[in-house]
């Protein structure tokens, strides 16, 4: 599918050329332009739902920080909990303001099994304050549908990386770029809200990165999460390093310019960079997994 989207990057390629101090500039005045027009609120806290630490990925990804989670039983991501726990963290998470939960496994291959869209339902019905979406890998076009018809918001996913031969040096295996590009495209006809975005810092070109801004926008999505590669312990890639603040910075400026319909940009919950570059850009989703942790113990 890649190769068949021609997409012609030019002009965001030229907004490359642009010194840090004039895209940043650019980049925030989008984000205010599109929040006056758009009547949406100025900003979105998100958290994740873990439905289960299951995946089917194999061989598992390079890079993959949930191997390294369940290693730690690291406090924010609870794993494989049964469905009452899953519906009371829901309550939980929307207690503390949180606005939106993203429903997490590992890839479960293309059909979605039923028992997470039993899940996702029981979730959307019993606490309706969080607006629900879907992190679940690439799927087909009947598992959008199917979780449309329960009650889901939006699907969140990655396009991991904008390049094929990038994506596939960190994730051998389970679905493709291709396949996200395919699900983007079920999310739209199944009438769902798009998430989208991609990894920095993997050894991607400037030419990669304006194609994928180019590709995203394609999509029309209503919010972009353009992260930094982080390294962890104990994974094949704990010696990568990280991605580059600035570098992160610029590609966000530059899609935040390009995508100037799309309301929320979010970043990570890198200090370094939420310190130095978020609010230049106009970055105002943010992952609110540490708030959640603190206030669970
Ligand atoms: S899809 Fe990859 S990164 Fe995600 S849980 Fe599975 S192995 Fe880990």
């Amino acid at each position: 599918m890649r190769e068949t989207m021609g997409i012609d990057a030019s002009e965001t390629r030229s907004l490359f050329k642009e010194a840090d101090d004039a895209l940043f500039f650019a980049a925030c005045e989008a984000s205010q332009q599109v929040l006056s027009h758009a009547g949406v609120p100025a900003s979105v806290k998100a958290s994740p739902l873990i439905l289960t630490g299951d995946c089917r990925t194999r061989p598992i990804c390079r890079h993959c920080k949930w191997e390294y989670f369940k290693a730690e039983s690291y406090d924010s991501f609870v794993l494989d909990r049964p469905l009452s726990e899953i519906v009371d963290h829901a309550h939980y998470l929307a207690d503390l303001g949180i606005d939106r939960a993203f429903t997490a496994t590992g890839w479960m291959g293309y059909r979605l099994p039923n028992e997470y869209l039993d899940a996702v339902a029981a979730i959307h019905d019993a606490e309706p304050r969080l607006q629900l979406f879907g992190l679940f890998g690439a799927l087909d076009r009947q598992s959008h549908f199917d979780l449309a018809s329960v009650g889901l918001a939006g699907m969140l996913t990655s396009l991991e990386s904008p390049s094929d031969e990038v994506y596939r040096s960190f994730r051998p295996g389970g679905d493709s770029l291709d396949d996200r590009l395919r699900a983007l495209e079920y999310t739209r006809e199944a009438g769902m809200s798009i998430w989208t975005g991609f990894l920095v810092g993997l050894g991607e070109t400037e030419d990669d990165a304006a194609w994928g801004i180019e590709a995203i926008a394609r999509f029309e999505p209503e919010s972009v999460s353009i992260l930094p590669f982080v390294p962890f312990p104990d994974t094949p890639m704990a010696n990568h390093p990280a991605a580059d603040p600035l570098w992160l910075a610029r590609v966000n400026a530059v899609a935040r310019t390009r995508l100037d319909r799309t309301p929320y940009f979010f970043s990570d919950h890198d200090q370094k960079f939420d310190r130095l570059y978020a609010e230049r850009i106009g970055i105002n989703g943010s992952y609110e997994t540490g708030i959640a942790a603190r206030a669970r113990s």
